[in-house]
């Protein structure tokens, strides 16, 4: 294991900053008072500013605002604010790692969304490792930016491997340098001095030495391995055809109920990102839970046709394969379906409203219609979450989708365009229709409510549109949704629960 030898040699990291050293020491024993880390943790001005930035965020969903450490301490625990603080240090710690080539958005997107999958799964299935589940799956794979530092051209080789193969990283890994990036972030906790617990979680993280871990080191190793399984999903370096495999391992070696697991799952994207922006980190686009279901039901579907029709054609009844051949396609349409509709709120998702639109702009250049166009975003929806929970959050999205179909009906086509924001596309509208819909809209939505604990809940929303006619030769989708983009913006500058 030579390169083993030169992580642990050569400076393969930079060292850890003080005020990590002085946290660890602290995490190593028991008797820690409130005072002692508030006193560790304030000599870096930088790190206590981070720290009180995320207890007051959603996050955590405290109502009323923390203002020093020794409240935010008091609020969440000793264990979770020291946690906190050792993984702003690390995440800086690695940050500053020179590493020409090595692509650290995906990087960082594999590991928050392990430390987020391992924190939440732990959470439910073990709550007292939780917080040693994030850190464990947020250095998971440092290994991997030492190894890279140490020795670029064979890690270079190693991912080609990798890819052309069709087989594990894992695997790749083992037979060029003698040994996983798994057993080498192991190896390096261990002399940054982490937790046992956690530096057995990140050596097993993709099932080697496991017989050597039992008791709570074997359950956060489980943990992390249906986390690191996880993230592969979501970063589609696994199939996604295999969700439901990995789903049922977890469940097994978690302990946790399917239902459960969903609902972790469903909550998974939006977690990430809002650790992203907490640990201050790149990580490029994500998918959501409901894209990754559709598209394993459809991978599934996929080869379950292919298999049926070989096994119809090799019984040579062609009626019987042509009935089954209408019934697959229905079967695959239906499927489509689901991967076309947005899983919270029922109306059209993004991939399926810019296909609409592109198809739309190319039908309009021959029949030279007007197409429109109607941006709508919720206001002040962040406040609304923080104020009432994402729960009743995702309520007021269901309220704003149905409301949008109610008022559209068959005369536009609806999308959830993102988080909050919708859009409804027109085809022959005038712009005084236009504008005369937009505005329907809003009074719609300003007068429902929705009841969520026994309140009746009520938001507004703003609305920005714009229109083009098909032969205009400069128009093009992405020029369209640009303007009714900048409407909108205007409108919210304007003061928000209006159109423009
Ligand atoms: P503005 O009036 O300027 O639009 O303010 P805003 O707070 O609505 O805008 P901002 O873009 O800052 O925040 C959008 C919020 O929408 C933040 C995000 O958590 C929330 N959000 C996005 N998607 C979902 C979702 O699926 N469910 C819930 N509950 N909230 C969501
Ligand atoms: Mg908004
Ligand atoms: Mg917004």
């Amino acid at each position: 294991m030579k390169i083993l030898e030169k992580i642990r040699s050569t400076d393969s990291l930079p060292s850890l900053p003080t005020v990590a050293i002085e946290v660890l020491a602290l995490t190593r024993r028991d008797d820690t008072s409130v005072q002692q880390l508030a006193t560790v943790i304030q000599n870096d001005p930088g790190l206590t500013a981070k720290v009180l930035k995320v207890v007051n965020s959603p996050l955590f969903g405290i109502p009323r605002e923390i203002s020093s450490l020794k409240q935010a301490i008091n609020m969440l625990g000793l264990r979770t604010v020291k946690v906190m603080a050792l993984s702003f240090s690390l995440v800086e710690t690695v940050g500053r790692a020179e590493c020409d080539g090595f692509d650290f958005s995906a990087y960082w997107r594999r590991s928050l969304t392990t430390a987020v999958a391992a924190r939440l799964i732990a959470k439910a299935a073990c709550p007292e490792v939780a917080e040693e589940a994030f850190v464990a799956g947020l250095l998971a794979d440092v290994g991997m930016v030492a190894a890279w530092r140490a020795d670029s051209k064979t890690y270079t080789a190693v991912f080609e491997a990798w890819r052309e193969s069709g087989s594990t990283l894992v695997a790749a890994e083992t037979e060029k340098f003698g040994c996983s990036h798994a057993l080498m972030s192991g190896e390096l906790l261990r002399s940054w001095g982490l937790p046992a617990i956690v530096c057995d979680a990140v050596e097993s993280h993709h099932e080697e030495n496991l017989d050597k871990r039992s008791g709570n080191s074997l359950k956060l190793t489980n943990i992390a391995i249906s986390a690191a399984q996880f993230a592969g999903l979501f970063g589609q370096d696994t199939p996604c055809r295999e969700l439901f495999a990995v789903k049922e391992t977890c469940c097994r070696s978690c302990g946790l109920s399917e239902a459960q697991l969903d609902d972790i799952l469903s909550a998974m994207n939006r977690h990430v990102r809002e650790a992203a922006s907490m640990l201050n980190v790149q990580i490029g686009a994500t998918v959501q839970y409901a894209q990754l279901q559709a598209e394993a039901a459809m991978q599934l579907a996929n080869l379950s046709m292919q298999a049926e029709m070989e096994r119809a054609a090799s019984e040579k009844r062609e009626s019987a394969i042509r009935a089954e051949a209408d019934r697959l396609t229905d079967e695959k349409r239906q499927i489509l379906e689901v991967a076309a509709t947005d899983g919270l709120t029922k109306v059209a998702n993004r991939a399926a409203f810019d296909k609409q639109l592109d198809d739309a702009f190319q039908r309009a250049a021959q029949t030279n219609e007007a197409l429109g166009l109607i941006m709508m975003d919720v206001d002040h929806f962040k406040k609304f979450n923080d104020t009432h929970g994402h729960q009743a959050g995702d309520e007021v999205l269901r309220m704003v989708g149905q409301c949008l179909k109610d008022v559209v009906r068959g005369n536009g086509f609806v999308a959830r365009y993102g988080g909050e924001e919708f859009a409804v596309m027109l085809i022959g509208d005038t712009t005084r229709q236009i504008r005369e819909l937009a505005e329907s809209i809003r009074t719609a939505i300003e007068s429902r409510t929705v009841t969520h604990a026994n309140k009746a809940l009520r938001v507004t929303a703003s609305l920005g549109t714009a229109e083009v006619t098909g032969n205009a030769g400069s128009a093009s989708p992405g020029l369209l949704v640009e303007a009714a983009d900048k409407k909108l913006y205007e409108a919210k500058r304007a003061g928000r629960n209006r159109v423009e």
